[in-house]
């Protein structure tokens, strides 16, 4: 994951249908800072590790590839910032990957099946229950940052342009990782999800089985299905086909 963040921000992040380039380096040396420079840290790291994955690079699946910037971008700026021990963050990995068995078998973890919600939904509670561990929450706010998480991603369909993992899902990559850490933040200070995780978790899948099957990763709904995200998906359609006879030779 560390490795992946240093590559989206030091090498030539550029895709082959061109919609991903070097986002996650334009952000980190941005002049203009929104809030404070770990902010700023925080989404240029979970977009460049993002874009590596979307320029074929090596990622960790956590838990999808198309989510593979949320945990990477949080957890090495959680590093930094807290000055935490490469043993507490194994275990932060440990809290993650726990939940993300528990909505795997509630629900489901795959855009396919559940929608964006299921991707980059899953990594941004996983990464939400992770950082309240590693600050030293207790069971019950771990659990309530997963839930809040879950409240504030239920229903993001799964939509990706020419069908490639690359527009939108870089930039909910960022806002996933945002979300994280503001779920965090509002349990660790004891505030009520009101609606308890289990719940949360299952109407994570009801909500999933009941989208079209337009917004599963199909590219036939949302912003695939735009005039935009159309004539991109004609043009990469008609450059692989171009492409095609040339790497046969
Ligand atoms: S839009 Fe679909 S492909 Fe992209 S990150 Fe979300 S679930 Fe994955």
């Amino acid at each position: 994951m560390k490795e992946a963040v240093v590559t989206g921000l030091e090498a030539d992040m550029t895709s082959r249908s061109g919609m991903v380039s070097n986002g996650g380096k334009k952000v980190y040396r941005a002049p203009v800072t929104v809030l404070a420079p770990e902010f700023q840290k925080l989404i240029a790291r979970a977009l460049a590790a993002k874009e590596v994955n979307s320029c074929m690079g090596r990622i960790v699946a956590a838990p999808t590839a198309g989510a593979s910037g949320i945990l990477p971008g949080v957890l090495v700026t959680m590093q930094e910032l807290h000055r935490l021990a490469d043993r507490q963050m194994l275990e932060g990995l440990l809290v993650a990957a726990g939940i993300a068995l528990i909505i795997e078998q509630n629900a489901s973890l795959a855009g396919a099946v559940g929608g964006c919600q299921a991707e980059t939904g899953s990594a941004a509670a996983m990464a939400a229950g992770a950082i309240v561990y590693l600050l030293g929450g207790d069971v019950d706010q771990v659990f309530a940052a997963v839930a809040i998480t879950i409240q504030c991603m239920l229903g993001l369909v799964c939509d990706p342009v020419a069908g490639l993992v690359e527009v939108p899902c870089v930039v909910r990559n960022a806002s996933a990782a945002a979300i994280a850490c503001s779920s965090a933040q509002i349990a660790l200070a004891g505030v009520n999800p009101v609606i308890p995780v289990d719940e949360c978790v299952l109407a994570l899948g009801e909500v999933g089985q009941s989208l079209e099957s337009r917004y599963k990763e199909t590219a036939l709904g949302g912003l695939a299905a735009t005039p935009t995200g159309k004539a991109i998906a004609r043009k990469v359609l008609i450059r692989n086909i171009e492409v095609l006879p040339d790497e046969g030779t």
